[in-house]
């Protein structure tokens, strides 16, 4: 059954796919300038509509950032690895259910919040490993 999404002012409708309802905190810099605190789930596959209102941001060699050209809503984050969106949590209009299942990139973490949920933590030479990249 699709789960549905929609941004601040409504043009944008994201109809997704969700494996799971587990969703990913991250901490990583760019996240953080690009609006708070990053809590998104991995979709498997995403329909939009209005998709003309959608404005792509290419973020750095490893993601595209999408957002509405009309409200300024953050709408996803697509890998450029696994091809997959990450669709923040919080646009989707069916609240009940969600599992905030990680954090990522901890290390780079600012001192001025934590989480109180209990999460598996990752440090960007965490990631590195479990990627293949070390
Ligand atoms: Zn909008
Ligand atoms: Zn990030």
């Amino acid at each position: 059954m699709p789960s549905h999404a929609t941004c601040l002012c409504g043009n944008v409708r994201i109809e997704a796919e969700l494996a799971r309802r587990h969703f990913t905190v991250c901490h990583c810099t760019m996240c953080r300038k690009w609006g708070g605190l990053w809590m998104a789930v991995e979709c498997a596959e995403v329909r939009f509509d209005g998709e003309d209102a959608v404005r792509v941001y290419p973020s750095s060699s490893m993601a595209d950032r999408g957002f509405c050209a009309n409200c300024g809503t953050h709408l996803f984050y697509k890998s450029r690895w696994n091809g997959r969106y990450y669709v923040p949590v919080g646009l989707f209009d069916d609240v009940d259910g969600f599992v905030l299942e990680r954090e990522i990139f901890f290390d780079t973490k600012p001192d001025y919040f934590s989480l109180a949920n209990a999460s598996e933590q990752f440090t960007e030479a965490d990631l590195r490993r479990k990627h293949g990249l070390a």
